[in-house]
């Protein structure tokens, strides 16, 4: 559908001719309509929350098919950085799991929550901050899509509208990465997988570093259909 005939048919009539105005001036589709089609579901999103993107889709199913490929059958998951919930929904509704998921910004979680409702899945929403994380738990799968484009780099004029401390990270993009490992490695399974999304060649950087923090770990790269390296596994297992 063009994002005209998503405004006809989402926009009430009498709004029509503002939203087109607003489409016209650059302003997201997504945010006009209020919501977007993720991984078969319907999220809602405002700008709050950062609009789910196609590629972040991948992320979903490829961390479904590594968590089959070694073996991991009811995933205890804790995402990080859930924003409108959009994975966590996902793969709650996919497979046989229990699903932790936090965020920074409150608003965030009121999204994902009501998300949550709307897609008739159970999911354990909390508002905080993975700096503050501390918990007993061991999960079998940590997944994230953090911000991770580096401080300064140009990026579609249409992000100018979405939460900027969703997109853009100080390390060169790197930072949240880090935090996450160095907050969740002992709250890992001994089967564990960890998903991220990265940005274009941070999996160079990320190597080592992860090196350094899980030492038996087996990592693994894989593209987006841009052909650019986009998604970044870590295992125990020869993944
Ligand atoms: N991939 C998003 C973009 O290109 C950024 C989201 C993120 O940093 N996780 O705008």
């Amino acid at each position: 559908m063009s994002d005209e005939e998503l405004i006809k048919k989402y926009v009430p009539n009498d709004n029509y001719e503002e939203a087109l105005q607003k489409l016209k001036s650059g302003y997201p589709v997504q945010y006009i309509i209020g919501n977007v089609e993720f991984y078969n579901s319907l999220i809602k999103v405002n700008e709050n929350v950062l609009i789910p993107r196609f590629e972040t889709e991948y992320l979903v199913e490829k961390t479904i098919k590594y968590l089959k490929k070694i073996n991991i059958n009811n995933p205890k998951i804790l995402e990080i950085g859930t924003g409108s919930g959009c994975i966590a929904i996902a793969l709650k509704k996919h497979l046989n799991c229990d699903v932790d998921a936090i965020d920074i910004n409150p608003k965030a979680i009121t999204i994902a929550k009501d998300n949550a409702i709307l897609n008739k899945v159970d999911i354990n929403f909390m508002h905080l901050d993975i700096h503050d994380f501390k918990s007993e738990n061991k999960y079998d799968l940590i997944i994230s899509n953090p911000p991770y484009v580096p401080i300064g780099n140009e990026v579609d004029e249409k992000t100018k509208y979405e939460p900027q401390n969703a997109i853009f990270a100080s390390d060169n993009g790197l930072y949240f990465y880090k935090i996450i490992l160095n907050k969740v490695k002992n709250n890992l399974k001994p089967n564990y997988l960890i998903a991220f999304e990265i940005g274009d060649k941070e999996e160079i950087y990320l190597d080592e570093y992860i090196k350094t923090i899980l030492p038996n770990s087996y990592i693994k790269i894989e593209k987006d259909y841009n052909n650019y390296e986009r998604y970044l596994f870590v295992s125990n297992s020869q993944i």
